[in-house]
């Protein structure tokens, strides 16, 4: 059975519908696939009625921005309760950070001549959430730089003129909605953000003790050595295991539904906590 317990759609910045995930997903043989939107649930209903019709199971879910020490992290909540108010109140709550953020963002590019960047963005954006992302493919569109990672480094990213400060959430405050929700908490992608091993089992270890349940061993396609190494961090802090594409958009191999290879018997599979 493949579990792939992260994935995105156009609610938040990927490409897809939530049926088109879905059917995507059953085409490359998941079984139980997780929607995880960046800071919203906005496709999971729709998601769990392809769903059932595809005769695959959806796990509901979420991706938050959460904050440790000078930089972000992002906390996957697996099993969340749309309808949980505490849920919904936390959704409230990033959203307006998200925007007064991406306000911040519109005022620096329109000092750098670019006056209609925030419009510009907003349509990009569609019907997902407005991030940064948006504003990069925006200076792609308007010809002001060639791709997108041009974009970070010459407007968005650290110490350029649009990059604007933000302090999210503490890992503690996310957990706590993320478990106030019914859901358990996965620290995503642990070896993505650029930290030294050591700084990286600072990391697991402080997500353990902010109340963590699990953390991704697998994101995507990467070494075997990376992934043994990662379960051996989690298994000695009694953590579980989760694995996912972390899918944006078709045509990425590299992080394809399904595609990353199966959870080594060492680990403890989340999937238990939830059910399987
Ligand atoms: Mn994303
Ligand atoms: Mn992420
Ligand atoms: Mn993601």
């Amino acid at each position: 059975m493949i579990f792939d317990l992260h994935s995105h759609t156009y609610f938040s910045d990927g490409a897809l519908s939530p049926e088109a995930l879905v059917e995507r997903a059953k085409a490359r043989g998941v079984s139980v696939l997780a929607i995880t939107d960046h800071d919203t649930i906005a496709g999971v209903d729709l998601a769990h009625k392809a769903a059932v019709k595809a005769g695959i199971q959806l796990i509901g879910g979420i991706e938050f921005s959460s904050q440790w020490g000078k930089g972000g992290v992002h906390i996957v909540g697996l099993g969340v309760s749309p309808a949980s108010p505490e849920l919904q109140a936390a959704i409230d709550f990033q959203e307006q950070a998200r925007a007064a953020r991406s306000l911040a963002i519109s005022e620096r590019l329109s000092r750098a001549g670019f006056p209609d960047a925030l419009a510009g963005a907003r349509e990009i954006a569609g019907a997902g959430t407005l991030g940064r992302p948006h504003f990069a493919q925006y200076l792609v569109k308007v010809g002001a730089v060639k791709n997108v990672n041009a974009a970070f480094k010459k407007y968005l990213g650290a110490g350029k003129p649009a990059d604007v400060k933000y302090q999210w959430p503490l890992m503690d405050q996310v957990i706590g909605w993320i478990h106030a929700a019914g859901g358990f908490a996965v620290l995503a992608h642990p070896a993505k953000y650029e930290l030294t091993r050591m700084k990286m089992c600072a990391l697991v270890d402080a997500f353990a003790a902010a109340g963590g349940d699990a953390v991704e061993v697998i994101s995507g396609v990467q070494p075997a050595s990376l992934t043994q190494d990662l379960i051996k961090i989690v298994n000695a802090r009694s953590l579980y295991s989760s694995c996912g594409s972390d899918f944006h958009i078709p045509d990425q191999p590299w992080q394809e539904l399904g595609s990353f290879g199966v959870l080594p018997d060492e680990a403890k599979p989340v999937w238990n906590l939830l059910g399987f």
